[in-house]
C-alpha cells in the first residue's frame, strides 16, 4: 500500500470522527456495532432493542448509572449515505395481528435513537435532562471475514480457498468449469462472469449447507454492486505469474479492487467507528445441524473475532490509529428455543466456542461478556410428563403448520467440551445424544401500555453495551 492511500484513509477518517463528535449537536453518541452472520437474529436484535428502548416496561435490568431513561424517540440519522434500517417495518411485522418474522439483513444500514435522560439527586435538577445519542449500525458478519483477504494475494486466496473446496459437492459444478478454463488464456468477459456465477452459486449453496467460511462476503449479499466487475471474478488454478491481458491477470486486477473498493471502505466508513458492539451467534442452530455445522461455525467465529484483535492486521491498526470497541457482547440468540434450565449451558457451549480467539488476546483491553439472549421470545415454557419423568420443554406456534406445539430439543451437556469435542474430530453426528430444533412464529401479542416485545435478558444486554453511559 502506496503512503498516499495510507494518508488518504487516516484522513477521511479523522473527518468522519469530527463529524461524530460534532454534528449536530454535541450531545454524546454511541455507536453500537449489531453483526454476525446471516441469520443469527440481527434484524429481530435491533428491532426489538429498539422497541424494549422506547416502551420500557420489560426492561427492568436497565439502568441508567445514578440516573434514568424519561423518553426514547427515533431522529433522522446523521450519515447522509447509508441506509436506515426499516424499523418500523419490521416492528410492524412482529406487532401485526399475524406476526412473521421480518426480512433478514442484507447490507449495512443505520438508525438512530435519542435517549433522555434525567440525573438523580440535586446535581441532576440542577443540570435537568440531558440526551444521549444511539447510533445502531447492522451490518452482516460475512463482511468481516473478508479482512482475511486483504493480507492475501490472488494465487494465496485461489490456492486456500480451492483447497477448502475440493471435496465439497456444492462446489463441483464451479470446479468443472474451472477445470474447462485456462488461467493463461486470453481473458474474455463471458469466462469471468461463467465462472463468477459458479462460484456464487457455490458460496450460496455453501451457506445453505451450512457452512460459514464463504468468502469474499459480498458475493452473497451483493446488493447495488451485483454484477460489477469487482464482483466478477473466482478463484483460479493459478500456475506461476499473470501474463498481460490474461484470465489470470484480470481476475487479480478485480481481486486487489475487491479488496480495495469494497473490503476497505467498509472497515473505515463503518467498522472503525464502533464504540459498542454486539457479536450474535445461532450456537443452538449450529448444534442442530450436526458436529460439521458447529465446528465451522467456531472457525467463522474465530475469524470474524479477529477484526477486533486488530494487531492482526497492519492495515487495520493503521486506520483505528487505537481508537477501540469498549465492550463486546457475545450473545447466543434464539435462547427461546430452550427452557430458562438450560441457558447456562447454552452459555457455556457460546464461551467454549469462542474460546480460542478470546484466549489468544484480550480484543484489545474492550470488556466482554458472554450470555444467551432471546430478542423476541416466541415460546412459553412448559412442563410435560413423559413415561413417569418431568420434561421442560418450549411451546409455541410452529412456523410451517401454524398450529401449537411442544418441544424438547435435547439436553445440552453440563461440559460444553463433550459437544466441541465431538465436532473437532470431524464425526458426522451426536455421539449420544439427539438435537431437535423447530422453527416457531412470532406469537400474536397483547401489549399492556408501556411495554415493549417480549425477550430474554434483552435489558441485561442492553445494560452491559450502553448502561454505564447514560448517567
Ligand atoms: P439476520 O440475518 O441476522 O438479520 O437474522 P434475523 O434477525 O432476520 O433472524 C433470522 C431468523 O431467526 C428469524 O427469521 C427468526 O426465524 C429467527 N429468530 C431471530 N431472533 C429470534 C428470537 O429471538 N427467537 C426466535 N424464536 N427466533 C428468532
Amino acid at each position: 500500500m502506496g503512503i498516499g492511500e495510507i494518508a488518504g484513509d487516516l484522513w477521511r477518517n479523522v473527518e468522519e470522527v469530527g463529524e461524530t463528535l460534532t454534528a449536530p449537536f454535541s450531545d454524546p453518541v454511541i455507536r453500537l456495532g449489531v453483526t454476525g452472520l446471516s441469520r443469527a437474529g440481527k434484524t429481530v436484535f435491533i428491532t426489538s432493542l429498539v422497541a424494549n428502548l422506547v416502551d420500557r416496561g420489560r426492561m427492568p435490568a436497565l439502568h441508567a448509572a445514578g440516573g434514568a431513561i424519561t423518553t426514547a424517540y427515533l431522529q433522522p440519522q446523521p450519515d447522509d449515505t447509508v441506509p436506515r434500517f426499516d424499523y418500523e417495518t419490521h416492528l410492524a411485522a412482529l406487532t401485526s395481528p399475524q406476526p412473521y418474522w421480518p426480512e433478514s439483513t442484507r447490507a449495512v444500514s443505520q438508525l438512530r435513537l435519542s435517549l433522555r435522560v434525567q440525573r438523580q439527586g440535586m446535581l441532576g435538577v440542577m443540570s435537568g435532562p440531558r440526551t444521549v445519542h444511539l447510533d445502531i449500525v447492522d451490518y452482516p458478519g460475512e463482511w468481516l471475514l473478508d479482512l482475511g483477504l486483504l493480507d492475501q494475494s490472488f494465487t494465496e486466496w485461489s490456492a486456500e480457498t480451492l483447497e477448502r473446496i475440493e471435496s465439497r459437492a456444492e462446489a463441483a459444478d464451479f470446479l468443472t468449469r474451472l477445470d474447462g478454463s485456462e488461467p493463461a488464456a486470453h481473458f474474455e468477459e463471458t469466462t469471468a462472469r461463467d465462472l463468477s456465477t459458479a462460484f456464487t452459486g457455490y458460496l450460496n449453496a455453501a451457506r445453505g449447507a451450512g457452512f460459514y467460511d464463504c468468502t469474499p462476503g459480498r458475493f452473497l449479499l451483493p446488493g447495488e454492486m451485483e454484477g460489477s466487475p469487482v464482483l466478477t471474478f473466482a478463484p483460479l488454478r493459478v500456475n506461476g505469474k499473470s501474463s498481460r491481458g490474461s484470465l489470470q491477470a484480470e481476475m487479480e486486477r478485480r481481486f486487489e479492487a475487491y479488496k480495495s473498493r469494497v473490503v476497505k471502505p467498509f472497515f473505515r466508513d463503518h467498522f472503525a467507528r464502533i464504540d459498542r458492539q454486539v457479536v450474535l451467534v445461532d450456537a443452538l442452530g449450529a448444534i442442530h445441524s450436526g458436529p460439521a455445522a458447529l465446528e465451522d461455525l467456531r472457525g467463522a467465529m474465530a475469524r470474524i473475532l479477529s477484526a477486533f484483535r486488530p494487531g492482526r492486521n497492519a492495515w487495520l491498526t493503521t486506520l483505528l490509529r487505537g481508537k477501540r470497541v469498549e465492550k463486546i457482547l457475545f450473545a447466543a440468540s434464539k435462547a427461546d428455543h430452550l427452557h430458562h434450565s438450560q441457558h447456562p449451558q447454552l452459555t457455556a457451549i457460546l464461551e467454549a466456542l469462542l474460546r480460542e480467539a478470546k484466549d489468544r488476546a484480550d480484543f484489545s483491553g474492550a470488556a466482554t461478556e458472554a450470555m444467551s439472549i432471546a430478542a423476541l421470545r416466541a415460546t412459553v415454557e412448559e412442563t410435560l410428563k413423559h413415561d413417569g419423568d418431568e420434561v421442560s420443554c418450549v411451546s409455541g406456534i410452529l412456523l410451517d403448520s401454524g398450529k401449537r406445539a411442544a418441544m424438547y430439543p435435547g439436553t445440552l451437556p453440563e461440559d460444553p467440551n463433550q459437544l466441541l469435542s465431538v465436532a473437532r474430530n470431524g464425526e458426522d453426528s451426536w455421539l449420544d445424544a439427539d438435537y431437535n430444533l423447530m422453527r416457531f412464529a412470532p406469537a400474536p401479542l397483547r401489549l399492556k401500555r408501556g411495554d415493549g416485545l417480549p425477550h430474554i435478558r434483552l435489558d441485561k444486554a442492553a445494560q452491559f453495551l450502553i448502561g454505564d453511559r447514560l448517567s
